[in-house]
Formats: structure tokens, sequence, C-alpha cells
């Protein structure tokens, strides 16, 4: 038994049946806490960690957008669950090329973590929460991270729990389920509201879907494959699939201008992953095959390229990013 399924079971004793929202919550609090889960011999690889090409287009971007803005000069780039670290690094590479050198603010909640992602990013500042980013316009971005927060599982009218049976844990009920992620409208409402006050865009990029559907999307991930989601508590990755259009209107909700979804393939060839591709190529040939394959691997519709999508929200006042038409 895991450490933390030990001390869930007791809760559960004490207080009955926690929420699925509750359950999930506690896993991947202490699953971030306790590992860097990223890479071939964590548990999952995330687009930043394929190529640095992703990091690049994400500061192409962003640099891009600040700058027909008019360049505010006191602009921050603001990232949620930065992992390593490296999407920054690569964004920040690219934006300092560009004449754009921000603040940097992480949103993260792992002190394991947060040590990575000060190696890969010198000088930036930790909070553990979107609203305690200090004022001013601000450059924000997400990728993998809205998925990893917690979901409520609704069976009809009732919510579903997890409880303690001869056997282990188990759901409380089955049945056709709706999912909701109110911490996830919380955030995206929040950032969404700082950009209406204090300028800016952020990119949301995660894997989900563009209409809200009924469907149990819960899975859990453990060295690079599907394990059951209630064993192994705390020891592998739990995420749901995002629902776009819930948070689509948590950002309009909250004064955000919100652009279409487009799938990540689309973006990154929008904003010109091939030419990318072809120049580090050039200069660097012994690499040449390894690059392509990083760039299918992040385009490529059977690949991550249609799951994958990105939806920017910005201030009304500023350009709408590029690669949403
Ligand atoms: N964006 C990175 C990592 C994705 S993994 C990449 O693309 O490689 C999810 C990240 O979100 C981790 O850094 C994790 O520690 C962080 N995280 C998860 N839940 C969080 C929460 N509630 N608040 C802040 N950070 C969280």
């Amino acid at each position: 038994m895991t450490p933390l399924e030990r001390a869930l079971r007791e809760r559960i004793g004490d207080q009955g049946p926690i929420t699925v929202e509750a359950f999930m919550d506690a896993c991947n609090r202490y699953y971030y806490a306790t590992r860097d889960p990223l890479g071939s011999r964590g548990d999952f690889t995330t687009a930043p960690e394929i190529s640095q090409m992703f990091g690049e287009l994400v500061g192409a971007c962003l640099a891009d957008c600040w700058m027909k803005a008019g360049k505010p000069r006191d602009v921050a780039y603001v990232e949620l669950g930065p992992g390593r670290g490296t999407l920054a690094a690569d964004a920040l590479r690219v934006m300092k090329s560009a004449g754009l050198e921000p603040t940097v603010h992480f949103v993260e909640t792992s002190p394991l973590l947060r040590q990575g992602q000060a190696k890969a990013v010198p000088g930036a500042s930790w909070y553990d929460a979107f609203a305690e980013v200090p004022d001013g316009p601000v450059l924000v971005v997400a990728n993998e991270f809205l998925d990893a927060l917690p979901v409520q599982q609704f069976v009809g009218a009732m919510e579903r729990k997890v409880m303690v049976t001869g056997g282990g844990l188990a759901f409380d009920r089955d049945g056709e389920i709706v999912e909701r992620s109110p911490a996830r409208e919380k955030v995206v409402g929040q950032i969404a509201n700082r950009l209406r006050k204090s300028g800016g865009m952020a990119l949301l990029i995660d894997y989900g879907h563009a209409k809200s559907a009924a469907g149990d999307t819960l899975q859990a991930v453990r060295g690079h494959t599907f394990a059951p989601m209630l064993a192994a508590p705390g020891e592998q990755d739990l995420t749901a699939h995002v629902d776009f259009e819930a948070v689509s209107k948590a950002a309009r909700e909250a004064g955000g201008a919100v652009t279409e979804l487009v799938t990540q393939g689309e973006w990154l060839k929008r904003l010109g992953i091939g030419a990318r591709s072809q120049s580090l190529a050039q200069q660097h040939p012994e690499r040449a095959r390894e690059i392509e394959a990083a760039r299918q691997r992040l385009c490529e519709p059977e690949q991550m390229g249609n799951l994958f999508k990105v939806i920017a929200v910005h201030a009304p006042d500023w350009p709408r990013p590029t690669g949403f038409e």
C-alpha cells in the first residue's frame, strides 16, 4: 500500500467517502511534490521536452503580440506548472532576441520542481497561486497544467466519491458521468480578469475537447502507460481532458477576449514550425532525423497534433495573437 493510500484510507475512515475531486487533488499534490515525473525515465513526456521548437514558437507568439501591443515595458512572463522550466527557457531566449526581457513569475506548488525551474531560469519568482502574481500586464503560458487540476464527477445529480471496501479503494457509484472542474474555471477566470484589468494575453495548451460532453475522461498514467485510476495513489499522474467550452466561457465571463480553439498541429504550422525545423536541421545535420521526428510527434494528427489544442485569451484592447484566425 502506498503511503498516500494509507493516509486516504484513514481520512475516509474518519470522515466517510471523499469526492473524486478531493481524491484527485490529494493524489496530484503528493505526486508532484515527490518527483520529477517528466521524460523517458519518468511517467510522461510533454511537448517542450520533445523539442526546443515548441517553447521557441510559444516565445515567438508572445513576443509578436507584445510588439503589436506597443511594447509595454513592465510586462511579466507568467507560467503555470512550468515542469522542468524547459518551455520557459526556450520561450525567453526567443523573446530576448526580439527585445523583450520580462520579469518571470512561476506558479508552482511542488518544492522539488521549483528547484529544477530555478536552474533552467535563474531570476524567476515563485507563487502557489496565480492570484498572488504581482499586478501589471502579463504574458501567460500554461501547458499541460489545466489537465492536472481536479475535476468533480457527477452521476445524475449525485457527486461521485471514493470509498474503502474490503478490497481497497473503490468508486461509490458508476453510470453516465459528467465532469466539471471548478478549480480550472476559477484560475481561468482569474487570468482573464487580470488580462482585462492590466493587459496582456494567455496561451492555454492542453489535451481535451472543444465542446462540453458527458463522459469519464479521468486517467492515470505511470511509466508511459495507462494504469487503473485507484491503484497506487500518489505514485501515478492523474489527469482529465480539458473541456475547452467551459474554459472559454469562464474566460469570457471574466471579461477576457477569447480566440477560436486550434489544434496544436495546426497552430504550430501557422507559427512556422516547418521553416524552424528545416533551419534547425541545417544547423545540426547530425540531428536532422531527430528534429523531423519531433516535428511529426508535435504536429501529426495521430500523434499529439489533434488531441492537443491551443486557445488564447487576451485583453480586449490587445491584438489577437498569431495562429488564431
Ligand atoms: N508545463 C510543463 C509540466 C506539466 S506537468 C511541461 O509542459 O512540461 C504539470 C505541472 O503543473 C507540474 O509542474 C506540476 O507541479 C504543476 N501543478 C500541478 N498542480 C498544480 C497546482 N494545483 N498548482 C500549481 N502547479 C501545479
